[in-house]
């Protein structure tokens, strides 16, 4: 089956009435007959049926057997991050998402969880870190913001042989691109505030499994700890998940468009887009993301400051300046003052993320218009 038609129609129809779109149980609590005698829901921290209903959809969409939901995609890493003890050890990508590096560093690192980052798109360098500690090989694919590609079926071959489990951040990608888990990878896990939701209207986290042990202590973790996603913005999600193929679809034309445009354009330094032929594992990514390589993108410039930077992002006017992304509208941010910020900089300038780099959301306008926003931008510069 066609994956479009495949998501259409992972989405219920609900038993009781035949609704076709997925009610919203909006419930803390379910009468029971006698104590312990119920219709499969308790308490709503552990179950509700829209949030299962997401659950399954999602877990459908990625190839998985169980998905969990989150109120927010930093809330479904903290949930993974709670299957590790003290004294284990990640290895992460070097320019994972700011927030992550966050939790990581600021947070787990003083429950004695160490962390390693590594440039990952060299498989070799994962493996230099490999040891009987390491629990978890963290990666995004692409990664923001540098767009950086990963060979996920590698390093999780060598990640399984030192009996470490693989964690996918398939949230630039989306699963219309990559499904991580058929590429072997153990977890993946979403923001689902970005293209699963798909209207910048929402935060969500998701994670998905394909093993029955990881899903049964993902549910208990995610009962105990309780950060859930509630009922209307399970259904928000939902929503967003019945046209994210065409919307992803649309922003991968576009964003091929865009990338041409600036790769060509004499003040632009460098394009990082998977889709270019000169980007370092273009091959890779072309095989492991099904011939769409995303919309995302981001570039520096040959006047590569802070100023020139700060006036190109406030002179467009479709790429709003925003943090986020994944969303309809076209978004455009400065990431060493924005997202990244909580990196230090020395570590940012070693993983690519110079000054004048600018990451761009491309959402579902005309292509055209927003090339020419973008071209009006660099006159301003
Ligand atoms: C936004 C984002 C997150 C965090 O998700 P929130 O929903 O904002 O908590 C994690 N990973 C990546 C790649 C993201 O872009």
């Amino acid at each position: 089956m066609n994956k479009s038609t495949r998501i259409i129609h992972s989405i219920p129809v609900d038993e009781l009435t035949g609704s076709i779109s997925v009610p919203i149980y909006q419930t803390a609590t379910y009468v029971q007959e006698a104590p312990g005698v119920n219709k499969g829901y308790d308490y709503a921290r552990t179950n509700n049926p829209t949030r299962a209903a997401l659950e399954k959809i999602i877990a459908e969409l990625e190839g998985g057997t169980h998905g969990f939901a989150f109120a927010t995609g930093l809330a479904a890493i903290d949930a993974i991050l709670k299957t590790l003890k003290s004294g284990d050890e990640i290895v992460a990508v070097d320019d994972i998402y700011g927030g992550a590096y966050r939790l990581f560093t600021h947070i787990y690192q003083k429950f004695g969880i160490g962390i390693h980052y590594v440039d990952t798109t060299d498989a070799s360098n994962v493996a230099a870190y490999l040891n009987k500690n390491t629990k978890l090989v963290w990666l995004e694919s692409p990664t923001n913001p540098t767009l950086k590609i990963s060979d996920i079926k590698t390093i999780s071959d060598l990640a399984h042989k030192a009996g470490a489990l693989v964690v996918i951040d398939n949230t630039f990608a989306t699963p219309i691109a990559q499904n991580p888990l058929e590429l072997g990878a153990d977890y993946v896990m979403h923001s689902g505030t970005k293209y699963l939701g798909g209207h910048s209207d929402l935060l969500a986290g998701l994670v998905v499994v394909k093993d029955e042990k990881l899903a049964e202590e993902l549910k208990f973790i995610q009962n105990s700890s309780g950060g859930v996603l509630g009922p209307q913005d399970c259904f928000l999600v939902i929503r967003g998940i019945e046209t994210v193929a065409l919307r992803v679809e649309r922003q991968c034309e576009n964003a091929v468009k865009v990338a041409d445009f600036l790769a060509s354009h004499p003040d632009v330094d460098h394009v990082n887009f998977p889709g270019l032929k000169s980007h370092k594992n273009h091959e890779i990514a072309k095989a492991q993301q099904n011939g769409l390589f995303g919309g995302m993108i981001s570039f520096s410039l040959k006047n590569d400051t802070e100023e020139a930077a700060l006036a190109f992002v406030t002179s467009t006017k479709y790429f709003k300046l925003a943090e986020s992304l994944g969303g309809v509208k076209s978004l455009l941010c400065h990431p060493s003052q924005m997202t990244h910020k909580s990196v230090p900089r020395e570590k940012r300038l070693a993983s690519g993320i110079n000054d004048s780099l600018i990451r761009l959301s491309v959402g579902i306008e005309a292509a055209e218009d927003l090339i020419s926003d973008l071209d009006q931008a660099f006159g301003k510069v």
